[in-house]
């Protein structure tokens, strides 16, 4: 086991045996259930991208060598290597690269920018980052090697689809220096000394906090997740399941990269534009997709119906679902299912014998028989009857027992017996017999844009930053297309600033840009509660009329 110094909580020992003995957490890292699976069929496709395919056994070789490669380099099982790429078919050989390697990913996101991956590198001390060249005006091969100054711990930029001639080492080159047969048993070296209860990949909370909360994924439990996806979604080795929002993310590595393989099916690895990922889909005959509601306009798309001819069943996720666009899938003939989950583990589900009303208007049922959950009354560890919305509180064999080196946080994330404290406001409806949750809001303060949380404690300090800010509150104001965007109620100090003034101060801060503001209103105080909390229930209401009347 890695030398972790308390930063990651274990796991109860008697729930440990209960998950194995259960037969859900296994004895194999995830390198190892990989090769397993390859190795069982490896002239089938494990992935295909718009950049072209890779069988099962194609995909095992190259990640063997180019986890023997980065050995071979200097990086050690265990190092932390923060990962900045997109969906392409490169990132899924990267990925699986790193594994087998032993080295932990961490799973950031191409859009982060250097307030955001200072913040997390130095947390994780992470010895290399990982990112690729890009077609946008953001380089950030440029940007990992400013990132790497003043960062003792990072050793390496490792890249991939560079030029030759771009700084950092480029994984292509790693892959052509090594053959295959001493890769294998290097990587089968490597692979044994690693424990299927470690740290596989930290993910990030989609939280409310300045940075970031770091979340840890073990191989056994996190391997499980998505197995479990696979099997509560009937998958089998002829399903192709397409995925178009971020792959190097919780949702894309279990509902997607792992749930796939973890059943020897095909990986149809898509991006976020519909006008790309549409003919992809129909191309590729989708079998199956996670439609998140950044992408519920797919409905409306010229290139559905092609789409739509191959789908059998799609799982939407992320906001409430307009009955429109569960109905547009059905009339295509399409099964059509909600899911539910995050970073730190539990995920819900419709299944084949959810009824249609489940189906619509809720997000089913716990995925895994062993999961565990309670809806309590916020603040409290009382439980709250069916039909009266609470928060949902989580346990079970693939949650969280704990945020990475977070003490103060956990204290208040978890209740006494370990049940995690989601943020998220439900009640159960009991439809034809099934328990099924339904997602009513949420307790936690920040805005989901389109699948991306942003903190709205994060933004506001930012924002006081500036001298011209007296007082900042940001919620969230309701959009057709992305569910939520960012709207900031600000104080002025003097005269108000524009919103290019903002972009401008955000920028120079280095923030992400999906967090920026994209409306502001200039009021002369922030309203308050009768405790003296900034009134934020009152503001949302206040910027959803606002978005009703000027759309
Ligand atoms: P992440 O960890 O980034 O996947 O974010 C998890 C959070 O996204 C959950 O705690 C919810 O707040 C939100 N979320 C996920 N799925 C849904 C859904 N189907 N409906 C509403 N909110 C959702």
């Amino acid at each position: 086991m890695i030398n972790w110094d308390g930063r990651v909580t274990a796991y109860p020992s008697d729930a440990v045996e209960r998950y194995r003995s259960a037969g859900a957490w296994g004895s194999l890292t995830i390198a190892e259930q990989f090769h397993g699976v390859a190795q069982r069929d490896s002239a089938r496709i494990a992935v295909v991208a718009e950049e072209g395919s890779l069988t099962y056994g194609e995909l095992d070789e190259l990640t063997d060598r180019l986890g023997a490669g980065l050995a071979e380099l200097g990086l050690n099982p265990g190092d932390r290597v923060i990962v900045q790429l997109t969906n392409r078919l490169q990132s899924v050989v990267a990925w699986y690269g790193l594994l087998k390697a032993g080295l932990i990913p961490v799973c950031t996101l191409a859009a982060h920018r250097a307030h955001e991956i200072n913040a997390i590198s130095r947390k994780v001390a992470a010895a290399a980052h990982l990112v690729e060249s890009t077609s946008s005006t953001f380089d950030l091969i440029s940007f990992a090697i400013d990132v790497q100054a003043g960062h003792p711990s990072l050793r390496y930029v490792l890249t991939t689809g560079a030029s030759k001639n771009a700084p950092g080492v480029q994984i292509e080159q790693i892959i052509a220096d090594m053959d295959a047969a001493t890769a294998r048993e290097r990587i089968v070296q490597i692979q044994r000394k690693i424990d299927p209860d470690d740290v596989v990949c930290f993910q990030l909370s989609g939280g409310t906090t300045g940075i970031p909360k770091l979340i840890p994924r073990l191989h056994a439990e996190y391997w499980y997740n998505a197995f479990e996806f696979a099997r509560a979604s009937g998958w089998n080795e002829s399903t192709r399941a397409a995925h178009l929002i971020p792959i190097i993310h919780n949702a894309g590595i279990t509902c997607a990269l792992h749930a796939v393989h973890s059943v020897g099916g095909t990986l149809i690895l898509a991006t976020a534009v519909l006008d790309q990922a549409l003919p992809l889909l129909a191309r590729e005959r989708a079998t199956d997709a996670l439609i998140g509601h950044g992408h519920f306009s797919i409905v409306d798309h010229a290139g559905f119906s092609d789409a739509a001819v191959s789908l059998k069943r799609v799982l939407l996720s992320g906001a409430k679902v307009p009955p429109r666009v569960f109905e547009a899938f059905e009339r295509r003939g399409v099964w059509v299912g909600q899911t539910f989950g995050m970073g730190e583990g539990f995920f819900t589900m419709s299944t084949p014998d959810s009824s249609r009303q489940s189906r619509l208007t809720t997000v089913g049922v716990p995925m895994s028989p062993l999961d565990e959950f309670r809806v309590l009354e916020p603040g409290t560890e009382d439980e709250v009857g069916d039909g009266v919305v609470g928060e949902l509180a989580c346990r079970g064999p693939y949650t969280i027992p704990g945020y990475f080196d977070a003490p103060d946080i956990n204290a208040t994330s978890f209740t006494s017996d370990g049940f995690y404290r989601t943020g998220d406001l439900v009640a159960v409806r009991v439809i034809d017999g099934q328990r099924c949750i339904s997602i009513e809001g949420r307790l936690k303060d920040l805005i989901n844009r389109g699948g991306e949380k942003i903190s709205a404690e994060e933004v506001e300090g930012l924002l006081l930053r500036h001298s011209g800010i007296s007082a900042a509150a940001i919620v969230a104001m309701p959009d057709e297309r992305l569910g939520e965007r960012a709207c900031a109620y600000l104080v002025a100090a003097g005269e108000p600033l524009t919103l290019d003034d903002i972009r401008l101060h955000l920028q120079s801060l280095s923030v992400a840009k999906f967090k920026w503001p994209e409306r502001l209103e200039w009021v002369s105080t922030l309203p308050t509660t009768p405790v003296g909390k900034v009134d934020k229930k009152l503001l949302r209401v206040r910027a959803a009329e606002m978005t009703l009347t000027s759309s």
